[in-house]
């Protein structure tokens, strides 16, 4: 998606350890106007699979999940990354390696918020490793729910999560994929 990338390249700055930092528009601070043209062209591309639900994992898939929700008009659920007190009752939980943060989550969402009739739709910022997303593959599946895909900002193509997943059968629908990225020649799109 070219407003995308053409807010990559000029917003974006590549860090140490390959890690694109997009905090002024997506990961720290907001920008509203553009996340919901992301959120309307996650629409467009799954707006025919009967979704039901769009679930993503907190932080940073929240606002990317709520800006399309409004288009799908459906509910958004996100996967808590600590178990607070107010997380009662049974919940679906998974365990997921962060990219970032270099530590593992224990993710978990609430049984009441997914159910078998559920056709749900992925979200997330980012896609590398596809530990995120599988993570949340599992939650869908221990709801014995239906996974429609998943819809990713920006997939690093050079790290294996979106080639593996695409390989297992889920449908990855991507707004902008890297092939390469460096702090001195900044980012290539595939
Ligand atoms: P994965 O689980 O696919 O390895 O990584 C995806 C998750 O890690 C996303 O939820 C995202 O928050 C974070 N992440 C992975 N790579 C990057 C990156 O280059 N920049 C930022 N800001 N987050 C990333």
């Amino acid at each position: 998606m070219k407003l995308l990338e053409d807010r990559i390249r000029a917003d974006g700055q590549v860090l140490d350890g390959q890690v694109l930092k997009l905090d002024s528009f997506l990961n720290h601070q907001i920008d509203v106007e553009l996340l919901t043209e992301l959120g309307r062209e996650f629409y467009r591309l799954f707006q025919a699979d009967g979704v039901t639900k769009l679930l993503t994992i907190e932080a940073s898939g929240i606002a990317v999940a709520c800006a399309a929700g409004q288009f799908f008009r459906v509910p958004v659920v996100f996967a808590k990354k600590s178990r607070g007190k107010n997380l009662t009752g049974e919940a679906y939980s998974s365990l997921v390696e962060s990219f970032t943060h270099g530590c593992v989550n224990n993710i978990s969402v609430s049984k009441s918020f997914l159910c078998p009739e559920d056709r749900v739709l992925l979200m997330d910022d980012f896609l590398a490793n596809g530990a995120a997303l599988r993570g949340l593959i599992s939650l869908v599946e221990q709801a014995g729910a239906t996974l429609v895909g998943a819809g990713v900002c920006v997939e690093k193509a050079f790290q294996p999560g979106g080639d593996e997943l695409r390989a297992q059968g889920v449908r990855i629908e991507s707004l902008a994929r890297i092939k390469a990225m460096s702090p001195k020649t900044g980012v290539f799109f595939c």
